[in-house]
């Protein structure tokens, strides 16, 4: 008998997933959490609110320190000002700075975090209370304006990824088709001049390639040159019954391509149906990660939460990065084992970490 089973024998069958931070069996459920080597490949947490715009507060540092994550990635946005509509003044790589600057001389100065410079900076085995790392990142490669140098100047400043894309067809390449409404500027047809030595000094000088948000064209670019595992750190599949009109979903044959790098797919805490995709309960994002292992590997799926990047809707019961112990459970309901368990929660994307930044 599985717990959900045991939970309806007792009535309790609506209470078995998300109903609560208290774990219902504290003695064979204690602390999900525990042993598990967790990084957040994506994540926006303790921002600097450049607007009056409030994301939400899903991950934040103190929520970190608490249940013991050993590091998640902290994303600048690169394209804040195009993302205002006017309302910030450019260039974009001010804003960038701004952002980073805020995280430097804030919560890493203080020691609230360590900077993330090398893969050995992380935890092996962190604990409740222990200090997480911060992996700083930009999501939008804006800033970079098709620069190598910038590259390099932001990799001297601490900088260990960068989502080459984001809401606008930057410099770089092109951007998935997005909700924002606002005009994402004129296409490149996939992966640029620039785009191809943007990724090729990243991967000189040791940093990961983010994918996430590049269209399939960029992607599949990216793919063909890059020597290194990429990382798409944010999102979920497309069924593929809905392969024509995936939108932000990536299909099956783009996510074929980055496991083909030795990358990781990273699914977040979005909750939602949309055409033939539900991912509505724990469960949901559970079965996923199953369908995932199925048909990319199980060392190609990771964890990006997107915490603080105003996910419009959370999978039920989710609220913040504590109650990945739901999905940890859920996880364990669907028969998966605490190793394959501990390669999605940070296991896979420590691998891309190491392969790409030493
Ligand atoms: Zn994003």
């Amino acid at each position: 008998m599985n717990r959900r089973q045991f939970l309806k024998v007792l009535g309790l069958a609506p209470l078995a997933l998300g109903a609560g931070r208290v774990p219902l069996f504290a003695d064979t459920r204690k602390d999900p959490l525990r042993g598990l080597r967790i990084i957040d490949a994506h994540a926006h947490p303790d921002r600097l609110h450049l607007t009056r715009h409030e994301p939400d507060q899903s991950s934040t540092v103190a929520f970190m320190t608490e249940m013991g994550m050993a590091a998640s990635i902290f994303a600048a946005v690169g394209d804040r000002v195009h993302l205002s509509n006017g309302r910030l003044p450019g260039p974009e790589h001010l804003q960038t700075m701004r952002q980073l600057d805020f995280w430097k001389d804030g919560i890493v100065r203080s020691g609230k975090v360590k900077l993330v410079l090398k893969s050995s900076d992380i935890r092996q085995s962190p604990k409740p209370g222990d200090v997480p790392g911060c992996i700083l990142a930009i999501e939008g490669g804006d800033p970079l304006e098709g620069n190598p140098a910038r590259v390099s100047e932001f990799y001297e400043y601490g900088v260990r990824l960068i989502t080459l894309i984001h809401y606008s067809n930057n410099h770089l390449g092109d951007c998935m088709k997005n909700w924002t409404g606002l005009n994402p500027g004129p296409r490149n047809g996939g992966l640029t001049q620039a785009g191809c030595r943007v990724v090729e000094r990243m991967q000189q000088l040791g940093m990961v390639v983010d994918v996430a948000h590049a269209d399939s064209r960029t992607l599949k670019r990216i793919t063909e040159i890059t020597r290194r595992p990429v990382l798409d750190s944010h999102g979920n599949p497309c069924a593929q019954a809905d392969t024509n009109r995936c939108g932000r979903f990536r299909t099956w044959k783009d996510m074929e391509l980055i496991a083909k790098t030795g990358g990781v797919v990273c699914t977040w805490t979005w909750g939602m149906t949309q055409g033939r995709t539900t991912r509505e309960t724990f469960r949901d994002w559970a079965d996923e990660i199953v369908t995932m292992k199925k048909r990319l590997g199980m060392e190609h799926v990771g964890l990006g939460t997107d915490g603080g990047g105003g996910v419009p809707r959370f999978v039920r019961g989710y609220r913040d990065i504590r109650d990945l112990a739901h999905l940890v459970a859920a996880m364990q309901e669907a028969g998966f084992t605490h190793a394959e368990t501990a390669a999605y929660m940070g296991g896979n994307t420590y691998r891309v970490l190491e392969a790409c930044i030493g």
